[in-house]
């Protein structure tokens, strides 16, 4: 059966969470936050996961009120400090709880593990969240990608990554890529396709496409170009569901580095393994 491919935002009690349903009745928990829920005020307002524009005890409860709302410990939870590379971390005890009190001491744009109770989370304001499940052993990644990430292939490397430390066929993952800035917002200077061709060759180009009436101006369609590596490195194009939502495009929901013009918080996508079944 094909899977579905819908994404909602659902009430966890008070907090509003995009899910997708192609996770629907696999063992794993997962979402993408919105704005709302949390205790953060102006342009943090309200649920800013990131330690970056606000205070550590407004990200801490916040952190708080997510993990209540999906049902975790949040002192059992890992976290990033994203540098748009495509380092992919080895989530595990040692890492656990400690983004509560500030930023991480590790740098990071990717996260895996396979134990269950252990909650990933990466976060993004424009870019590009991508989730994985790996259900032939059990494991997932929660991966951040910018372009910059994009162009160093993070999303591939979370594929292999996965296949080396824990043995997963890539044939058999899931993939949700989350709320991001879309093609229709995300204009571009030639760096960005440059950076993507030296990356990827000439095959990137069909998902660039030059701005109307901008010379030297190009529209990167990062979701699509995510989902491409991903299915480069083996995961079934069926498998892998895009978000529509343009984080740029719907700066009250989420927020947009770009239509914040950088005064902003951090929503976070996140991922947690159940028990197998
Ligand atoms: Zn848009």
């Amino acid at each position: 059966m094909p899977f579905d491919h819908t994404f909602r935002t659902v009430d966890f009690g008070a907090v509003p969470l995009t899910i997708c349903r192609i996770f629907d009745g696999m063992p794993i928990r997962h979402a993408f936050t919105t704005r709302a829920g949390g205790v953060s005020t102006g342009a943090q307002a309200s649920l800013n996961l990131d330690h970056k524009q606000d205070t550590v005890e407004n990200v801490y409860q916040n952190h708080l009120i997510l993990a209540d709302a999906l049902g975790y410990d949040p002192h059992a939870m890992v976290s990033t400090r994203q540098i748009h590379s495509a380092i992919i971390r080895i989530a595990g005890a040692k890492d656990a709880g400690q983004h509560l009190d500030g930023p991480v001491p590790y740098e990071c744009d990717g996260l895996i593990t396979d134990q269950p109770g252990r909650p990933l989370i990466a976060y993004s304001a424009d870019c590009i969240p991508v989730l994985l499940y790996a259900p032939d052993v059990h494991a997932v990644a929660a991966l951040h990608a910018g372009w910059r990430g994009t162009a160093a292939d993070i999303a591939a490397h979370g594929v292999r990554r996965l296949q080396e430390v824990y043995g997963a066929d890539p044939r058999q993952m899931i993939a949700a890529i989350g709320p991001g800035i879309a093609n229709c917002c995300f204009t571009t200077h030639d760096d960005v396709p440059r950076a993507m061709q030296e990356a990827f060759g000439t095959e990137v180009n069909a998902f660039i496409t030059p701005e109307a009436d901008s010379p030297g101006r190009f529209h990167v369609d990062l979701k699509a170009i995510n989902s491409w590596r991903l299915q480069t490195a083996g995961v079934p194009a069926d498998s892998i569901a895009v978000s529509p939502e343009c984080t740029c495009c719907l700066p009250d929901k989420y927020w947009s580095h770009r239509a914040s013009g950088g005064n902003r918080g951090g929503q976070a996508a996140v991922i947690m393994l159940a028990e197998r079944p």
